[in-house]
């Protein structure tokens, strides 16, 4: 079996969820296959995340174009470093003058309020801190962009969502700086369970991605299992963090119900439950009361 091949569809949920955090422009379908793939097994809505001004304005585009779809729109934590110092790679990516600098930046981000304005954009992100991938010289703009967007998630009324990697203190921190949007998501959950609790205090969303399923990850299952419930979402963040037994492998949300299967477990909990939680706190979390989920 090829690494690049397509995992199989999984046995369908009973009841809908939503992947509550993903990249179809980054996927090898079509929209309408990976929508018609990812409805067909139970997952009937999908917030979908820009990254750069391309992908924030395709986002918006995309959520405008199809009521299954809503967008967020952000510069990804490692975009913002590259505008400031010019990286050209990002900049022509972006269709953008690589002038570089604070400027550059404020252009930049000028471009994502105007685009959270819009009513079928629900949230602001995915914006924070990441350790892991930006270096010392570029940390100093990650931590401009991420308050600028704290700043116009709570201006527009809408949610946040966290990249939060290797970063966990100054994100907690930054946020309690700014003061947190009332709807706060951290997507791809990477804490333990003592941050579970920090999270859960504070009423931040705590959303699940496939790698809760990995044998290494026992501290995600651990922070799941102290979730409070109405806090847990779910996500693929595809084409990344494919669940297992399919790690390697092409994600798609069609492939949601694996992971909802191995949370539920976790949980102890009954799928369909959970499932009707998990769409429940995702139309909360993204203010989606009638919209089609
Ligand atoms: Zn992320
Ligand atoms: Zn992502």
């Amino acid at each position: 079996m090829s690494k690049d091949t397509a995992p199989p569809l999984p046995a369908p949920l009973a009841v809908p969820v939503a992947d509550s955090h993903t990249h179809l422009d980054m996927q090898d379908s079509t929209v309408d296959e990976a929508l018609a793939r990812a409805s067909s097994v139970g997952v009937t809505t999908v917030i979908q995340v820009g990254c750069d001004l391309k992908g924030s304005r395709w986002a918006a585009e995309t959520a405008a174009a199809y009521d299954s779809v809503h967008a967020a729109v952000a510069l990804h934590p490692n975009e913002a470093p590259r505008i400031v110092l010019g990286d050209e790679e990002g900049w022509s990516r972006q269709g953008a003058r690589p002038s570089g600098g604070d400027g550059a930046l404020d252009e930049a981000l000028g471009e994502i309020d105007r685009l959270a304005g819009l009513p079928q954009v629900r949230a602001v992100g995915e914006t924070g801190l990441d350790h892991f991938r930006t270096g010392p010289e570029g940390l100093a703009a990650q931590e401009r962009s991420f308050r600028a967007h704290i700043e116009m998630a709570k201006r527009h009324g809408k949610a946040l969502v966290i990249h939060d990697r290797e970063a966990h203190a100054d994100v907690l921190r930054i946020l309690e700086e700014e003061g947190a949007p009332d709807r706060t998501v951290f997507h791809c959950y990477s804490g333990d369970a003592e941050m579970a609790e920090l999270c859960a205090a504070r009423g931040y969303f705590m959303s699940f991605a496939g790698n809760m399923t990995f044998k290494n990850a026992q501290p995600l299952r651990d922070a799941l299992a102290v979730a409070p419930l109405e806090l847990v979402l779910v996500e693929t963040d595809a084409p990344f963090l494919t669940p297992a037994p399919y790690r390697g492998r092409p994600n798609a949300p069609y492939l949601i119900p694996v992971t909802v299967r191995a949370m539920a477990a976790v949980r102890n909990t009954g799928e369909d439950e959970l499932a009707a939680a998990l769409m429940a706190n995702t139309v909360r979390a993204f203010g989606l009361d009638g919209a089609t989920v």
